[in-house]
């Protein structure tokens, strides 16, 4: 086990309907110690690409992604969720459903901080159908911005978000991948880094 599969075990507990709660120390309360170890292992695992930018969504994949922009030395800017209709000329716009409420979103970000020459590095700390990312995606290619990679902090492997995203051709990196969860027992299966 990695040292992120490892806090995993140690603190994430597996609530019913699929949904694995790490708030004790990823996306509510944040273990900065960790956050700034998942920013290096980031680093390590794109460290070919060239990387202009780190791009994530609000509001959990922020502090994440801050720390991975930080080891790349590039700014960070995050999609903003909007629930406005009278969205002006100067954004970027997405639609995203919401794994974990339910709803949808329109996701923003000004074209200003987004730009056609920018090498990109998508950030989240979830990845479960996959959602969420493709609208990141999807606002990247609106610039007409270069994906460099993904990178997901937790992927539930029995989700199709995984299959979906490696399909379209981006390297996508997760750090664990959650492979079974069991709601009565607790119990978390990782898949192997080899089998990967
Ligand atoms: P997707 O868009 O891939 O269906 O879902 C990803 C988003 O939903 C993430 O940004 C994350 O905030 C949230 N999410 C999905 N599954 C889980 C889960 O099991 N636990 C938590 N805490 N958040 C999740």
């Amino acid at each position: 086990m990695n040292f992120l599969e490892e806090r995993i075990v140690k603190d994430g507990v597996v609530k019913p309907g699929n949904v694995l709660k790490v708030d004790s120390f990823l996306n509510h309360q944040m273990d900065i110690a960790l956050i700034e170890e998942i920013g290096r292992e980031f680093k390590r695992r794109f460290s070919d690409k060239h990387i202009t930018k780190v791009m994530t969504i609000e509001a959990s994949g922020i502090g994440i992604a801050a720390f991975v922009a930080k080891e790349f030395g590039v700014p960070m800017v995050f999609a903003k969720k909007s629930k406005s209709i009278n969205i002006d000329g100067d954004m970027y716009v997405a639609e995203v459903e919401s794994f974990t409420h339910g709803n949808k979103n329109q996701v923003i970000v000004s074209k200003r901080f987004l730009l056609p020459g920018d090498h990109l590095l998508i950030i989240d700390d979830f990845l479960a159908n996959g959602c969420a990312l493709q609208g990141l995606i999807s606002l990247a290619e609106s610039a007409g911005a270069t994906i460099e990679g993904l990178g997901i902090v937790i992927e539930k492997g029995f989700q199709l978000g995984g299959k979906v995203i490696r399909n379209l051709g981006y390297k996508l990196e997760s750090l664990a991948i959650v492979d079974a969860m069991d709601a009565e027992t607790g119990a978390i299966t990782f898949r192997a880094q080899e089998e990967r």
